[in-house]
């Protein structure tokens, strides 16, 4: 795991261009490097740098990294994330209001020799406040490699593949260069079998032996209750295919929340808001709130309450498992623009009684308009 994030790690500032992300790591890969550097921990720290450098040096790489923070972009890249998640039972919602952005994690530090496992793939989608709150299921669209069926995935029409002849087998090869610190020697992938160390007996004509074919699948999600913004899913399996033999990536899920116009969320709980008349708030009244889910409320509004008070309606929020949050009803008091005659003199009379005072000490605890006339 690597202590503190990619711009630390190679010493660069945020904004640095390619130049500096280039220079910073020519510099240190060249400090540390393993057969030049005997320091305890320098292979630790060169394989850092190397990580560090490779997502900042790939510009959607970086933006990525840049968008997620390091914790959830190494997390997501080595797709070993948690969450919640799972298969749904082919639920399907017709609202699906759009999805886009997939793309390849990358596959982390150095490369492996032998067959490689699948990439992982993110895909955002875009769900409404009720669907977060309530949970839904969705049917989604994947383009990703699979098997090619007709050579079982093997990328052999006999389905048998033979060591390659050039690494061994191995699916590396050493790479020596010269420099004025020493000979540096480097693993690369083999050329000719692409660092799986295995060729194809007889190549597969459909997938041109690569093992693979690029489809579209439907994929059902179940999106469970409480999700929230940035939060992702992870459907085992459903990346990319890796090589023969190797295991598929897996699919991330990121969900996107989109501002409802009545709720908003905070935390477990949501937050609605009332408009009521001065003459309510000083009366009380009763009103009846819809819920996210849909369901009539009927929401009692003490008599004397005061402007922005929350009102809690218990176990009207996000329904999560175990403890489903509140639902926090705000009272606004809105002033009448205007009102009829006879309001008006019933109000003038109010004022008249409120201007002599009462023994109750009135609507004002003293500090407003009541001081003030008792100054006079
Ligand atoms: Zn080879
Ligand atoms: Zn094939």
């Amino acid at each position: 795991m690597v202590a503190g994030d990619y711009y630390e790690i190679l010493g660069v500032p945020r904004n640095a261009d390619e130049k500096e992300v280039v220079k910073a790591y020519r510099n240190l890969a060249r400090k540390y490097h393993p057969d030049v550097c005997k320091e305890t921990g320098a292979e630790e720290k060169f394989k850092q740098i190397n990580e560090a450098y490779g997502v900042l040096s790939d510009a959607q790489k970086k933006a990525q990294y840049d968008n997620m923070g390091h914790e959830t972009f190494t997390n997501a890249s080595k797709g070993n994330y948690t969450g919640g998640g799972g298969f749904g039972g082919g639920g399907f919602s017709s609202d699906f209001s759009g999805f886009g952005d997939i793309f390849d994690f990358f596959g982390g530090g150095g490369r492996r020799s032998g067959p490689q496992p699948g990439a992982d793939l993110l895909m955002r989608i875009q769900i409404r406040l009720e669907d977060a709150v309530l949970g839904t299921d969705r049917e989604i669209e994947v383009m990703h490699n699979e098997p090619c069926t007709a050579c079982a995935g093997s990328g052999s029409e006999t389905k048998r593949q033979n060591s390659c002849t050039r690494c061994g087998g191995t699916g590396q090869m050493r790479q020596a260069t010269n420099s004025p610190l020493g000979q540096f020697v480097r693993m690369t992938a083999c050329t000719m079998c692409g660092g799986k160390g295995k060729i194809p007996e007889k190549v597969c004509k459909e997938c041109r032996g690569t093992g693979h074919t690029r489809v579209k699948r439907k994929v059902s999600i179940h999106i469970p209750a409480g999700v929230d913004n940035g939060m992702r899913l992870r459907m085992e399996g459903y990346g990319e295919a890796g090589d023969y033999g190797a295991s598929n990536g897996d699919l991330f899920i990121e969900i996107y929340v989109l501002p409802h116009d009545r709720f908003v969320r905070a935390g477990d709980n949501l937050e609605t808001f009332i408009e009521i008349s001065p003459v309510m708030a000083v009366l009380g009244t009763s009103i009846e709130i819809e819920s996210i889910d849909k369901r009539k409320i009927e929401l009692k509004v003490p008599a004397g309450v005061q402007p922005d008070t929350a009102l809690k309606i218990a176990g009207a929020g996000v329904k999560r498992r175990g403890h489903p949050g509140d639902l926090h009803v705000r009272v606004k008091v809105v002033t009448p623009r205007s009102i009829s005659a006879e309001e008006r003199d019933l109000y003038q009379k109010l004022a008249e009684i409120e201007s002599k005072g009462s023994n109750t000490g009135g609507f004002f605890s003293g500090f407003m308009g009541g001081k003030k006339r008792g100054k006079k």
